[in-house]
Order: structure tokens, then C-alpha cells, then sequence
């Protein structure tokens, strides 16, 4: 993962496939389709899943709603998809299980008709889940009805008004985390290039048509060096998600829009909210969707809403709004009164909601089905892969990568197309892991217990690369802030070998700090930029303008967050 390298081998070679985006899809596409032999280029214009598949909500489930709506409206189509969501969260786990696991997740309800409904529909998932999950992957605990006594138990700070709570499993994992891990593996395979900060800004095309090559620049280019350059590939696959609609029209101004972007945002509370390591469903908000509070990193993560968004070039920032809909939907589930000051960051994202193919688009986002779609563009080729959700990127690569397989073979009359192998390859990280892992560095005796647990979970099997750096230097050992279990090694560690260039890439990316705490983000970042200076060579002026820049962008969440809050309430931090 050197970036100097990779722009080198972009200049220079011709790739069979080139992928525009490297969230969930384009990181899915890449490795699958290394590992189908092909040569491959990876590009994002910002950092690696700095889009939408940075902000998820990080469940890996099959969606309890659509289960239900399958049923309600005797839909089919809901009812595979839930089927395909439940076996991936399987397999999910199985290749990556230091950043994934089982969440227990308790769903409160007020009388016992509730619990009854709320039972047997949860019941019906685990069955659906254990109905031919691989045997591979060991199924999740089946759900239970559980009375008020026990549901206070795994969530103390839950209201005693509640009459009971139905408990049921999904999968969890660390988003940006996971995507990380699926560029380093496709890199590692020794068929893809990847780099960030390229930005796609037109399309070359042959007197047919077809795309040639894509004209990029260089966004984190110094002035020493021209910043845009082509990369030539003989097949072109969009994955920009919610901006999949700009590559279409670069690629054939005749096609419709299809992608209906949808804002969804979370905000982040301290864990002694709920208290405990379970989760919180809250089935039914009053615009009539389930809302999340969750366990994440020492922290609670409350999310989401779904609303339209149209000012694309602006990052969908949490809203002092967004911030009473939540706190308010949360608080009747809540022993104790939460206020707007309890919320110490939020984050938000773009869903890629895909309209169907009449261009019409009047339906409400909350009711759009999060499925995919693979459309190849006859006069450019362009293929395009669009909609979809985290928890089926697997599904979503392999039919991307098939279609590209059949463009690549046509011309040459050959009828073999190599199929896709990702169902049991182990994600970087995982080939190495063993949870005895985190025994051997707590033995080392040099790190708390906090940090050793989060570098087993963080990065498995190489977690011992990231501490071989203290040896380099016993500096590295410090804590990036006081309360927080991260070291300064991972910074070193995240410029090295996972490609971080800025503040923001190390501290909402490889850590999670920033979605986890503004505030402690912020004080970090100085230690954060004194470590990258070394090994990014940044002047003392580019070091104090990149922490200044850093922390007026926090500045910027915080004002938005507590804009036109409540004067009753406390302001925000
Ligand atoms: C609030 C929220 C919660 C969610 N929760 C869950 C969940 O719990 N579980 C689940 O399974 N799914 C969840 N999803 C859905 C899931 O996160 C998305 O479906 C998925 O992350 C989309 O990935 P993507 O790669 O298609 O898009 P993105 O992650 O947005 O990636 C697109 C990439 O394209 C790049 N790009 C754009 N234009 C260009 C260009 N011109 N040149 C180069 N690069 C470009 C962008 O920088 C970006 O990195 C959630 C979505 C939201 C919004």
C-alpha cells in the first residue's frame, strides 16, 4: 500500500479492470476480482470509504424491517433479500472475525401483545438465518422473550416502565475498518493497484465510444508534479454509490439519474446511556422506521433517519435537528432524561437508493428496497454497479465482476470465465488471527489491557506490526489522547502501510476517534500531525495549517450540531 508506487504502476500499465470508488462495492469488486486473475486498478477521489461506507449504521444483518415488509406485503423479492443478508452476515463474521461479531440486540416493548408480535417475527428470522446457513459458519443464538427483570439486566439504563423485551442476534462490524481490509488483501494478491485521493474528472473514448482510459488528478499531488494523468483499463466499473449518477453521464449524457441519494446520520453518546454491551432497537419511530442505539468502540451509536438529499458536494453532517429526532425518539426507552450535551460526535451518510428504471422517482426513500443492480452501458461499456447495502457486497462484487469477466472474454472467443472465490478467503488480518493473540501482547506487559484489545480488533494477525514499531521507538507507546486505548504507532503504522495522509484519514478512519468524540479528536490532532510530519515530510507551516484546518472542520460539526438547538437545552460538548 505505497502510494508513490501505485501512482507509478497507474501511469504506466494497462489494467483490465479499472473501479471508480473504493467504498463497500469498488473494495468488494477489487478483491473479487483479483482474485479471479484479473489485473486490477482501485481509485477513490477522497480516502478509502470516507463515503457513505464510513457512516453506516455497521450492523451485518438480513433487515428485521424487511422481513416484516416482506410478509405485510407478500413481497418475494424483500423476502431473498433478507435470505441473502442472513447467509453473507455468516460469512462476513467467518473472514473477518477480528472486526466483526455477534451483537445481541434487546427490543423493549410497553405491553405484552407487543412482545407477542415482536417475538414471533424475530423468531422467524433466527429460523431463516439457521434455515441453510453454511455449516462452515456457526449460526447466532436463536432469539428469546426475555421479562423486564432480565432486559434491565443487559441494558441498566432502560426504562422500568417497559412490560418486556424480545432479545435477538445480528453482526456488527467496523466499517472503514473492513473496507481497509478488502483493499490490502486485493493489493496482496498481487493483482491490484490501489490509491486514494484520484479524482475521475472525464472519460477518454475510442471513435466507438468506448471508454479508453479515465482522466484523473491527483489530489494530494505537491506542486512539484503534474497532477492529472489517465489510467488506461479495458473495462471501466462505476462504484461511486450515491455519486454513481455523475460517472453515468461522463460515460452517455443520454441516461437517466437513477440513484435517489437519501441522508441517514447517527449520533454518538456516552456508553453509560444504556450501560452494558447490548444493543437497542426501537422498532417504530414516528415517521415510522426502527432506530439503532448500539455498542461501538467504548461508545453508543444512535442512528438513523432517512431523508432526501440533493447538495451533493456537501458532506451530510449531522443537524441540530437531526440530533432532537433522535435524543427524543430515544428518550421514552430511557431510565433517566438525556440531554442535547450528552452528544459528543455524530456522522452522516448517503444511502444509494436506486429508482427504477422509468426515471421516475415519487416513492419515499424509507420504502425503496436497498437492493442492487448491475447496468452495463452499451455505447461507452461502462458497467455500473448501483444500490445495495454493506452487508451484501460480497453478492453485489461477484455479480459486478461477472459482467465485467463476460466484456474482458467476448473479444477473444473464450468461454471460460473464472468464478468469483471470495465466500472463504480471509481478509487481511484474519489469515493470522486467534483470539490468543491479544493473550500474547497483554503478556508483553508494555501496553494497557484496553489497547491490546483494541489492536487484536482492530488489526488481528497484525497486530504485532503495529507494536514492532515501538521498538523502533518507545514513544510510540503513548496514548493518541488520555481516554482513549489508541497508540501512536498506529499513526505511524496507518501512514506506512495502509496509506493515511491526513489528520482525518488516521483519526475518523483507522481509528474511529472522530465519529466516537469530537472533542478528544480534536486534541488529538496535534499529536496526530507532529507523528505524520515525520513520515509525510510536512514543513512546520504545512503541519500547523493541517491541524488548524483539522480542527476549524470540527469546529464546523460542532456549530451545525448545536445550530439553532433548543435554548433550553445545553449546547452540545
Ligand atoms: C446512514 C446509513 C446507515 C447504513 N447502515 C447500514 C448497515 O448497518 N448495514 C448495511 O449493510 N448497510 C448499511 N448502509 C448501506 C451501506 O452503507 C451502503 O450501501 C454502502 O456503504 C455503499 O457503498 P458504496 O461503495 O456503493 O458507496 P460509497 O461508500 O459512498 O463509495 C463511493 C465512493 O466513490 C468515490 N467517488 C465518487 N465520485 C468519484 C470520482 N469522480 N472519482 C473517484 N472516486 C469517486 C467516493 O469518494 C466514495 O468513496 C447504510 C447507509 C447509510 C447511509
Amino acid at each position: 500500500m505505497n502510494r508513490n508506487d501505485a501512482l507509478k504502476q497507474l501511469k504506466e500499465e494497462t489494467y483490465d479492470l479499472c473501479i471508480i470508488g473504493a467504498g463497500a462495492s469498488g473494495a468488494g469488486c477489487a478483491l473479487d476480482a483479483a482474485l479471479r486473475g484479473l489485473k486490477v486498478a482501485l481509485i477513490d477521489r477522497s480516502d478509502f470509504a470516507s463515503e457513505t461506507s464510513g457512516k453506516s449504521t455497521k450492523l451485518i444483518h438480513g433487515g428485521v424491517r424487511y422481513l416484516e415488509q416482506a410478509f405485510k406485503k407478500l413481497d418475494f423479492a424483500q423476502l431473498r433479500q433478507v435470505k441473502h443478508g442472513l447467509n453473507e452476515r455468516s460469512i462476513l463474521i467467518s473472514i473477518a472475525p477480528h472486526l466483526t461479531q455477534p451483537l445481541g440486540l434487546v427490543t423493549p416493548v410497553f405491553h405484552w401483545w407487543q412482545g407477542l408480535y415482536y417475538w414471533i417475527g424475530l423468531k422467524l428470522y433466527s429460523w431463516f438465518a439457521h434455515w441453510d446457513a453454511s455449516k462452515n459458519h456457526p449460526p447466532m443464538p436463536g432469539s428469546k422473550w426475555l421479562n423486564k427483570q432480565k432486559a434491565l439486566q443487559l441494558i441498566p439504563g432502560l426504562s422500568p416502565r417497559i412490560h418486556s423485551a424480545v432479545l435477538y442476534y445480528d453482526g456488527q462490524m467496523n466499517d472503514t475498518r473492513f473496507a481497509l481490509a478488502l483493499i490490502q488483501s486485493a493489493v496482496n494478491s498481487g493483482n491490484c493497484t490501489a490509491a486514494n485521493y484520484l479524482e475521475v474528472l472525464s472519460l477518454e473514448k475510442n471513435d466507438q465510444h468506448q471508454i479508453t482510459a479515465v482522466s484523473v488528478k491527483n489530489l494530494a499531488a505537491d506542486h512539484s508534479e503534474p497532477s492529472e494523468f489517465n489510467i488506461r483499463a479495458k473495462v471501466f466499473l462505476n462504484c461511486t454509490g450515491p455519486f454513481a449518477d455523475s460517472i453515468r453521464k461522463m460515460a452517455n449524457p443520454d441516461l437517466t439519474s437513477r440513484i435517489r441519494p437519501s441522508k441517514g446520520v447517527h449520533l454518538t453518546l456516552p456508553n453509560a446511556i444504556l450501560g452494558g454491551n447490548y444493543a437497542l432497537l426501537i422498532p417504530k419511530t414516528s415517521d415510522g422506521r426502527m432506530v439503532f442505539a448500539l455498542p461501538f468502540e467504548g461508545e453508543t451509536i444512535l442512528g438513523t433517519t432517512d431523508e432526501p438529499y440533493q447538495t451533493m458536494s456537501n458532506e451530510p453532517v449531522l443537524q441540530a435537528s437531526e440530533v432532537r429526532f433522535l435524543l427524543d425518539t430515544l428518550q421514552p426507552y430511557l431510565s433517566k432524561p438525556v440531554i442535547t450535551g450528552a452528544v459528543q460526535a455524530g456522522f452522516g451518510g448517503l444511502r444509494p437508493l436506486l429508482a427504477a428504471n422509468t426515471g421516475a422517482g415519487a416513492r419515499h426513500t424509507k420504502s425503496m428496497l436497498r437492493d442492487h443492480e448491475v447496468e452495463t452501458d452499451s455505447k461507452s461499456r461502462l458497467i455500473s454497479l448501483m444500490g445495495g447495502k454493506w452487508t451484501t457486497y460480497r453478492i453485489m462484487a461477484k455479480d459486478a465482476v461477472d459482467v465485467a469477466c463476460r466484456i474482458l472474454h467476448h473479444p477473444f472467443g473464450m468461454m471460460h470465465i473464472p468464478s468469483s472465490n471470495t465466500q472463504n478467503y480471509k481478509l487481511e488480518g484474519a489469515q493470522n488471527y486467534s483470539p490468543a493473540i491479544l493473550e500474547t501482547l497483554l503478556q508483553s506487559g508494555s501496553l494497557s489491557e484496553s489497547t491490546c484489545q483494541h489492536l487484536t480488533r482492530t488489526y488481528g494477525g497484525k497486530a504485532f506490526d503495529v507494536t514492532s514499531l515501538i521498538q523502533e521507538n518507545p514513544e510510540l507507546k503513548q496514548l493518541v489522547h488520555p481516554e482513549y486505548p489508541f497508540i501512536c504507532a498506529e499513526i505511524v503504522y496507518s501512514v506506512r502501510q495502509e496509506m493515511a495522509l491526513s489528520i482525518r484519514d488516521f483519526l475518523a478512519r483507522r481509528i474511529r476517534l472522530e465519529i466516537l468524540n469530537w472533542n478528544a479528536s480534536r486534541q488529538a490532532a496535534s499529536t496526530v500531525a507532529m507523528w505524520m510530519s515525520k513520515e509525510l515530510n510536512w514543513t512546520p507551516d504545512m503541519m500547523e495549517s493541517n491541524i488548524l484546518a483539522y480542527q476549524k472542520l470540527i469546529d464546523s460539526f460542532i456549530d451545525q450540531a448545536n445550530t439553532a438547538s433548543n435554548s433550553s437545552h445545553s449546547p452540545i460538548l
